[in-house]
């Protein structure tokens, strides 16, 4: 039985966690952040399997808890309800889902790629439809659930030659206020989106290198001028910010707040 005080120092402890795209960047932040509140956790992503492997196995020593690892493929409906099985039969039930997996890819619409286009609705949208209906009934019948959408501040507010990126994202916005409605009546199960402006991970760094191509510009230029326009306190979003608003989410003190879509964005969809 867990202590009191190991339940205050651990208070997701006995909870499992599914973060998708937790290969890399913010992804594998909060699958850190939520295994240090002591939940076990689901790593996903695309990766070298040394690598991830030293990722999942850091994760079981630096917070004794369990850490497994599919390779789910997020375009991929019955890979995803898999992977959601998996973290039920290996780790005994999925109890929050944190939908992070996400692609970019930049172009004015008529020269947008149908091929993107897919993939980015694919991954950044329907996967959170999939794990969302593939999760929800353990949650029901467990009584706690926590669903967290990484949106963007792109869930809130456009930029052009992000076509793909902005609606999908607006669609997890959509997509996360109906599964909120549609869960508010069940004890202690919510969905919420969260909305980050720039946090500095390798789809920023990408971001970063062409626009310093395009522009003619040194990537200093590039933050100050491009990335961070739009960004008001004009400093990237920190992983352990965004960390800390997922561990709120998923506490008791988080159950009233659902269908939600929350900035944390240093004032960027205020203007
Ligand atoms: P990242 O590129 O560092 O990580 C993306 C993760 O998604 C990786 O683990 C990758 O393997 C995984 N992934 C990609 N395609 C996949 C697929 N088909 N199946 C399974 N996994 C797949 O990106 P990031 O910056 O950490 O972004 C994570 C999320 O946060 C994304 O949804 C992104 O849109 C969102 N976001 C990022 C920022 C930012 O500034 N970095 C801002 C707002 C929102």
């Amino acid at each position: 039985m867990t202590s009191v005080s190991s339940q205050l120092q651990k208070p997701l402890s006995g909870k499992v966690a599914v973060v998708t795209g937790s290969t890399s960047g913010i992804g594998l932040g909060l699958a850190r952040a939520l295994a240090e509140a002591g939940a076990d956790v689901m790593l996903n992503g695309f990766g070298d399997a040394d690598g991830i492997e030293c990722e999942r196995a850091a994760i079981e020593d630096a917070f004794g808890v369990r850490a497994r690892y599919s390779a789910a493929d997020m375009t991929k409906p019955d890979e995803i309800a898999a992977m959601v099985g998996a973290a039920e039969a290996e780790l005994g039930a999925c109890d929050i889902v944190v939908n992070n997996a996400g692609i970019q890819f930049v172009a004015p619409v008529e020269e947008f790629p149908e091929a993107k286009w897919e993939a980015i609705v694919a991954i950044n949208l329907s996967a959170s439809f999939y794990t969302a209906r593939a999760a929800l009934p353990g949650m029901r019948t467990r009584g706690y659930g926590r669903i967290v959408n990484i949106a963007s501040a792109h869930g809130l507010v456009a930029s052009p030659f992000k076509a793909a990126y902005v609606a999908a994202k607006h669609g997890v916005v959509g997509l996360t206020k109906v599964i909120g409605l549609e869960t508010a009546e069940d004890d202690n199960i919510t969905c919420n989106a969260i909305c980050p402006g720039y946090v500095r991970t390798p789809l920023v760094e990408g971001q970063i290198a062409d626009q310093a191509k395009a522009h003619n510009m040194s990537e200093d230029e590039v933050i100050r001028e491009v990335i961070l326009a739009s960004q008001p306190n004009k400093r990237f979003v920190d992983i352990a910010e965004i960390g800390a608003l997922v561990l709120m989410l998923c506490s008791n003190a988080g159950q009233s707040i659902t269908g939600a879509a929350l900035p944390i964005d240093g004032g960027w969809v205020a203007r």
